[in-house]
């Protein structure tokens, strides 16, 4: 399999793109914003005006969208790919979804002989432009042993966790994990500024110690250096944090802390700080408590 199509071209899905190219595949990309197709189409990619027309000749159609309704308006929409999809391709979608959305997908998919694998991923900008993303994958076994190979340019790790929708599963799970961790950073640091701690001190321990924790690590510098750029976007983190709440209520499963963290991340997104790194969460917290985390 050779040629391939990659739609939603962000922070994530530019770097996953490129890597493609790297790696020696056919790319044919499309972005809403068709500005963002140059730089690949410098490096030698194609460019489809839109997701029907840039998924036509690909074997392996590969998207990374912003969220489930992006993921509804590229794939069902009008001049959306499943309008132009053919028996024998595989969509792969990368995006962080709900997984009744891989599910949907997946059986809208199945009526045009059409496989689908649920294929998000751990690991951020960095990951992204440097092939070390953690992939999680859901859907038919055989299907993600093909795919396998075009995957592995993308990333470090790629654990295949069951049928549609185990990797959208995989991928909120871990993100209610990364929500807390930031909250549980911002208060801890908000507490030592109001105990008269430097929080470059705290962080130097944080680092060392047994419950050490690479987000402390990046989120900590990113913070004391006052430097929201976004890797992540907050707005995505609250996207999440809601796909997490309505995943754990319909399963009926207990998440008091998620709960709180929510609370945390809307606060911030209603300050205006939406399109800011996710670790802006933790200005809600200063905003509180009426002090500024910085060394
Ligand atoms: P991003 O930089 O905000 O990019 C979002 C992409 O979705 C852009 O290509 C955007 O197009 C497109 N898009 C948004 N709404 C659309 C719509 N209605 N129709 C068509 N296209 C639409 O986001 P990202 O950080 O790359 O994240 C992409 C996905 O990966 C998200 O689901 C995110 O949760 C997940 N993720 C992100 C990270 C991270 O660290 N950044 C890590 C793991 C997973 P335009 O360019 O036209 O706006």
């Amino acid at each position: 399999m050779k040629r391939i199509a990659y739609l939603g071209l962000g922070i994530m899905g530019s770097g996953m793109a490129t890597n493609l190219l790297k790696a020696g595949y056919d790319l044919r990309v499309w972005n809403r914003s068709p500005e963002s197709c140059k730089p690949l189409v410098e490096q030698g990619a194609t460019q489809g005006q839109t997701p029907a027309q840039a998924v036509e000749n690909a074997e392996v159609i590969i998207y990374s969208l912003a969220n489930d309704n992006a993921v509804e308006e590229v794939v069902f929409g009008q001049d959306g790919i499943l309008s132009n999809v053919r028996s024998g391709q595989i969509a792969i979608d990368m995006s962080t979804v709900h997984p009744d959305t891989s599910g949907k997908q997946a059986a809208a998919y199945a009526e045009k002989q059409v496989e689908f694998l649920d294929a998000p991923v751990f690991g951020s900008k960095n990951e992204s432009a440097t092939g070390g993303l953690w992939i999680v994958v859901g859907g038919k076994q055989e299907i993600f042993e093909q795919v396998k190979p075009i995957l592995e340019p993308l990333s470090e790790t790629i654990h295949y966790l069951g049928d549609t929708g185990k990797g959208a599963s995989m991928k909120l799970i871990g993100n209610s994990i990364v929500a807390t961790q930031i909250e549980a950073l911002g208060e801890a640091l908000v507490l030592a500024t109001k105990a008269g701690l430097n929080p470059q001190d705290v962080l130097d321990v944080l680092h060392v110690v047994d419950f050490r924790s690479p987000i402390f690590d990046g989120i900590g510098k990113m913070l004391v250096n006052r430097d929201f750029t976004p890797n992540f976007a907050l707005k995505h983190l609250l996207k999440d944090a809601n796909l997490i709440a309505r995943f754990a209520q319909d399963l009926n499963s207990p998440m008091p802390a998620a709960a709180i963290v929510r609370e945390t991340i809307k606060t911030a997104v209603n300050q205006g700080w939406g399109e800011d790194n996710a670790s802006a969460l933790i200005k809600a917290l200063e905003l509180e408590a009426g002090v500024t985390i910085k060394s």
